[in-house]
């Protein structure tokens, strides 16, 4: 976020990309609160209502994609615009996701830079089969989400402010992301754990920083990004795993506290704007495993997105409110993609079930083996120049040209 481009006083909505030239020299904007020193708050709020303290929380920041909101019951609203809840939050409401704050009248950001989770993950893991394989993403993510699924992995992180928690964190900035990132010998830096829209403001600022120092940016999504903030993110985002909970709206309403149809336009301007995506279901029993639904998924990305979209279905394992339920049957999984490959997907992947586990890549035309893999590592590359041997058809996909396997 760059001062300069988005100054703090300005009301109008922040959607123009920041610069993406990285100064060493920057140093950390003055607090808001001192922009207000005796001065009366706007009308209908109270002194409490205006801005953080200062340096003593440097992940309170103001946020983008925040926009005033007309409410004469309550001056002084404003509308984040981050994600599809298009959150109204009337002054010191905290929104959906538990990390952005009507803070005087302006939009907060409260977890800026606060990070819970940081690590060099193989990109296999996240997971990404196509991009950059046998790479390392340096992964991170804040705590807070704008869902609330009841089968949260990582529940602690993300469910923390419903929950009561306050996980551990520490203070980092993007320039100490990156520098992270780069010691560790990573690629990419994935922006994950939770859903990085609600911590746009780091992730962006990170993001820029990143491309400067040669690395890619990768987003772990739900999907539920607005129009405006995938042309904030668009520019420097190399590529995203949309999560495509359910083809259903009521499971999206049920289970996770959203839409469904937000996430379809997500995915589809995504990939409308070139950002390589693979796509992720965790099938559930009981919730989301019917066949007929899993067929008409697979049917809507062959569609919406293209044949060789890589589908991940991965094995639910009994988590945080639906630790009682069974984990996913291996012949569920099998069925599903088998269902998936019959209406013309070409890559379906089956993850978390090692008794039928399918990491393999395979040529979408001739059917060669192209990629072998095992505990999310590359350990066979049968490329040449990212083309299959035999047929020489292109797989798609990003940075497939050079052999990751030490031979
Ligand atoms: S990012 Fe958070 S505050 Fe903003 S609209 Fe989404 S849930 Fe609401």
């Amino acid at each position: 976020m760059d001062d300069k481009t988005h100054p703090r006083h300005s009301r109008e909505t922040f959607t123009k990309a920041p610069s993406v030239v990285f100064d060493p020299d920057a140093t950390t904007p003055e607090p808001v609160r001192a922009r207000f020193p005796g001065q009366e708050p706007p009308v209908g709020l109270r002194v409490g209502d205006l801005g953080p303290g200062g340096e003593s929380e440097p992940n309170i920041r103001q946020a983008l994609l925040g926009e005033p909101f007309d409410d004469p019951v309550a001056p002084g609203s404003v509308r984040c615009v981050a994600c599809a809840h298009r959150c109204v939050l009337r002054p010191s409401r905290i929104g959906i996701c538990g990390v952005r704050q009507n803070r005087g009248g302006w939009l907060y950001t409260l977890a800026y830079g606060q990070i819970v989770a940081a690590k060099a993950e193989p990109i296999e893991k996240k997971p990404f089969y196509h991009f950059m394989p046998g790479s390392y993403a340096y992964s991170i993510g804040t705590q807070g989400c704008n869902f609330h699924c009841a089968f949260c992995q990582n529940w602690e992180m993300s469910q923390a402010h419903r929950e009561g928690l306050v996980p551990e964190s520490r203070n980092v900035t993007p320039e100490e992301v990156v520098e992270e990132a780069v010691a560790a010998g990573a690629r990419s830096i994935a922006y994950t754990y939770v859903e990085p829209t609600v911590f746009i403001d780091f992730a962006l600022d990170s993001m820029a920083r990143a491309g400067a120092a040669g690395l890619h940016n990768v987003f772990v999504t739900n999907g539920y990004e607005t129009p405006e903030a995938i042309e904030l993110i668009a520019p420097h985002l190399a590529a995203a795993n949309v999560d495509l909970k359910a083809a259903s709206d009521e499971f999206y309403r049920r289970v996770c506290g959203a839409r469904w149809e937000p996430v379809r336009e997500a995915v589809v301007e995504m990939h409308k704007r070139g950002i390589w995506l693979e796509l992720t279901t965790l099938v559930i029993p009981g919730l989301n495993d019917d066949p007929g639904d899993l067929r008409a998924m697979a049917e809507w990305i062959a569609t919406a997105i293209g044949p060789e979209t890589p589908w991940h279905l991965t094995r639910f394992q009994p988590a945080y409110r639906l630790a009682d339920l069974q984990s996913t049957p291996a012949t569920t999984l099998v069925n599903a993609a088998a269902a998936a490959r019959e209406v013309g997907l070409r890559h379906v992947y089956i993850g978390n079930a090692p008794e039928v586990e399918m990491a393999e890549t395979s040529c979408a035309r001739c059917g060669e083996r192209l990629i072998g893999r095992s505990d999310f590592a590359v350990t066979e590359w049968r490329l040449v120049d990212g083309r299959c041997p035999r047929c020489k058809h292109s797989l798609a996909g990003v940075g497939l040209e050079d052999s990751p396997v030490v031979v």
